[in-house]
């Protein structure tokens, strides 16, 4: 029987789908251990730090995570940084072979001026921010005007929209962070423009997500119908059904009455921004029309981008247009990658698994004889690492304290107690 030990970077989605794809190839006479190494004190990477919080069900995969977690065949070692704790070479001399699963946390930028005034941030800060991440509770998030700008028409642009056009009581009951769901509660902002540089017919919005807008109870969706009429026209006949069941949940909203609630959730298509501007702080950004030469500028204290994300670079590790540069998952012989870090920032969460799944079969391809040179821990033994065990104190501890309140839990949001925590 040959028994192979892989490190995988990173405890998002990918790499959970990635271990359990080794899990699912284990025969008589393949085995694998598998390590998993995550720069943060918790795992789950974007199903914690990523998902809304108002979408508790797409959480629910967490179960999948921590059944791979706990097959007997898995160690998680969180708290540890690779490039920083550990090298990519020094996993490399240990392990049979490694996998890069460390998606995507840079938000692309617009490229425009004004864009780094105070009051224009990325949605790779304020979804962290929300989320309880603890690099992002200080993330400075002006709530204090009457209009917030959105730019991108993708799910996370509509993501980041939702959560500063709720009421924000309707997330006493999620796990949002604490001091986000304080500071929405103060917040003056009662119009949000999700903005769209091209047509509605190519909004990467996805139809499930547009569909259950109609259904906020606090908040009027507002789309122009004489817009998505004119998206369906230039659509034609040869629509694909994704973009038809996405412009046939547009006309829904567009049709939908206004109600007299006082905050507004408002799209824009057609508008390039061209210029964010203010003296010290954001008042407004200039947008063309698309394709055309007609200006117009818009009145608002936060402009928030969701227009993609890049994978953030590992010394040792080849990148290549915000990806690690890879064919088909395969970096080098003993070297992969899966998840955004592998094919940039796109698809839902479920991708990952077939896509894994795949990378993870070369993988078994490209296996020779079995090293078994030491073991990680040895390298780390002054590091205050968490287990799975310590995760799994951290994971009680957050759900006993969210019970009383009706929420599936209460995060915690500083490194320092989370450490606590976990070495109770
Ligand atoms: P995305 O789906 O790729 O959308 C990015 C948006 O940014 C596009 O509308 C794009 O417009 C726009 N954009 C890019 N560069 C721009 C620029 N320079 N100026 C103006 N707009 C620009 O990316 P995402 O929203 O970050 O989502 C990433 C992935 O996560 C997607 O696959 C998404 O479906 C998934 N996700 C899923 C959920 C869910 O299932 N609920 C939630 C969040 C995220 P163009 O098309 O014109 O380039």
């Amino acid at each position: 029987m040959a028994s192979y030990k892989v490190a995988i970077v990173g405890a998002g989605p990918a790499g959970y789908f990635a271990a359990q794809a080794l899990q699912n190839l284990q025969t008589d006479d393949l085995q694998f251990t598998i390590d998993m190494i995550e720069r943060l004190p918790t795992p789950w990477g974007l199903v914690r730090s990523g998902v809304a919080p108002d979408h508790p069900k797409i959480k629910t995969v967490s179960k999948v995570f921590e059944k791979v977690a706990t097959a007997g065949n898995f160690r998680l070692f969180g708290g540890v940084e690779l490039g920083t704790d550990i090298s990519i070479e020094q996993l490399r001399e240990m392990y049979d072979a490694v996998v890069i699963a460390t998606g995507s946390a840079i938000g692309k930028k617009l490229g425009i001026p004004g864009e780094d005034l105070p009051g224009s941030i990325s949605a790779a800060e304020f979804v962290p921010w929300y989320n309880a991440h603890p690099d992002f509770h200080s993330v400075e998030v002006p709530l204090d005007c009457q209009t917030a700008i959105v730019i991108g028409a993708g799910n996370v642009s509509m993501d980041v929209a939702r959560m500063l056009a709720l009421e924000p009581s309707e997330l006493d009951q999620t796990d949002t962070a604490d001091h986000a769901i304080a500071a929405l509660k103060e917040s003056t902002i009662r119009e949000v423009i999700i903005s769209a540089r091209r047509g509605p017919e190519n909004a990467a919005f996805t139809s499930p997500e547009l569909r259950e807008l109609p259904k906020l109870e606090h908040t009027n969706v507002l789309m122009s119908k004489s817009e998505i009429e004119a998206a369906i026209v230039r659509a034609g006949e040869t629509i694909e059904k994704d973009t038809k069941s996405n412009l046939d949940a547009m006309l829904l909203i567009s049709e939908k009455e206004k109600t007299n609630h006082d905050r507004t959730m408002k799209f824009q298509f057609l508008a390039t921004p061209i210029e964010i501007k203010g003296t010290d702080k954001v008042e407004e950004v200039i947008f063309q029309k698309t394709g055309g030469e007609e200006k117009f500028a818009i009145k608002c204290g936060l402009v928030i981008t969701a227009i993609g994300y890049e994978a953030n670079s590992i010394p040792g590790i080849p990148y290549e247009r915000g990806k690690v540069k890879n064919t088909d998952g395969r970096v080098d012989e003993d070297l992969y990658v899966v998840g955004w870090a592998k094919r940039g920032p796109s698809g839902v969460i479920g991708t990952n698994k077939s896509d894994a799944s795949d990378v993870m079969k070369l993988l078994v391809e490209g296996l020779k004889s079995a090293k078994n040179s030491g073991d990680v821990s040895e390298l780390l033994k002054d590091k205050k690492v968490i287990s799975q065990s310590h995760w799994e104190l951290i994971n009680a501890a957050e759900v006993a304290a969210g019970e009383p309140l009706g929420k599936p839990r209460k995060k915690f949001v500083n490194r320092e107690d989370l450490l606590k925590v976990a070495h109770s």
